[in-house]
């Protein structure tokens, strides 16, 4: 077997994961207690194409729980099961300037502002199908996997510890059964959107997410189509605006790329017609972003001027 030469792209990664890999700022997110167990040095990158190449560097085969990166599929499975209307009257598109778990709701439309922040990403659970917790777990892991192109599981320490500890989200979700905004009782509910911020992946899975995501629906590893490209197209819009907590704004100046974060260190962007990129390393900023993933994120976009803004 010949030796592996290293492709320009591989070589790129690897000096970038180099450059930051000294960044030793930010915490590890604790409020959930297993969360506070990660080990802050872990750091990977992975990069999937939308015709199927990967190339990574760092842990990007370690493992860390989804979290909030889960929100922007399940809006996708939520327009895919139940179409454009239905989900409207559940969440809106409107970014917040609020933190993600901010105990508000639109009172113009009384819903949640975006499936971004807790409420929305909550209520957007509740268009999980399936009768009883156990299938609409099998309906999400499914659904995941697809995304993923390889069958996914959920951290039951983690899931066990949201679950244990998630009483800010209980308050949003009983605030939206007062409001009539849920039918079903607000603990299955809940059980669903703690269980999908609990799925297992690495920066690999994420990448290939991503890049499903950049290939208007289709996985670049199975050939499935898992989201038709209108509701994709749906999907990053609300990323553009929302998806990178209160720093969203600043991101979309900066970055210029849908993407989406999540408190366990991992965050996600998107090159439409090109890639997807994962990355993984859990120390936060104050707003719950990793550091050295914007920092990624932020030096590639430059690096390839890929800033959805810039003149090409
Ligand atoms: N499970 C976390 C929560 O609801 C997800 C938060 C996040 O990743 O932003 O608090």
């Amino acid at each position: 077997r010949s030796p592996h030469v290293a492709t320009p792209i591989e070589t790129y990664l690897k000096s970038l994961h180099m450059s930051l890999s000294d960044v030793m700022a930010g915490e590890v997110a604790s409020y959930i207690p297993e969360l506070g167990l990660a080990d802050p040095k872990k750091f990977g990158i992975c990069i999937a194409t939308v015709d199927g190449q990967l190339y990574s560097v760092g842990d990007a085969g370690c493992p860390f729980t989804i979290q909030s990166m889960s929100k922007p599929f399940m809006h996708g499975y939520a327009l895919r099961e139940h179409g454009q209307e239905r989900v409207a009257r559940q969440v809106g598109v409107e970014p917040t300037g609020d933190p993600f778990n901010s105990i508000t709701l639109d009172d113009v439309n009384n819903r949640p502002f975006n499936p971004m922040v807790n409420a929305g990403a909550i209520a957007v659970a509740e268009l999980m199908k399936g009768d009883n917790t156990s299938e609409r777990t099998e309906n999400m892991l499914d659904f995941f996997g697809q995304f993923a192109g390889r069958p996914l599981e959920i951290d039951e320490q983690v899931y066990r510890s949201e679950h244990a500890t998630g009483h800010r989200n209980r308050a949003i979700a009983y605030m939206m059964l007062n409001t009539g905004m849920l039918s079903l009782p607000p603990e299955e509910v809940l059980e669903t959107y703690f269980r999908q911020c609990s799925i297992r992946v690495t920066c690999r899975d994420m990448a290939v997410m991503a890049a499903t995501l950049a290939a208007h629906g289709v996985n670049p590893l199975s050939g499935q189509r898992v989201l038709s490209p209108d509701h994709v197209r749906d999907v990053l819009s609300v990323m553009s605006t929302c998806g990178m907590y209160d720093y969203a704004g600043q991101w979309a100046f900066d970055v210029g790329l849908p993407a989406k974060s999540g408190v366990a260190g991992g965050v996600i962007a998107v090159i439409p017609g090109q890639l997807g990129i994962a990355v993984y390393s859990p120390p936060l900023d104050s707003v719950g972003n990793s550091i050295r993933g914007v920092a990624v994120c932020q030096k590639f976009a430059q690096d390839f001027s890929l800033h959805a803004y810039h003149d090409r």
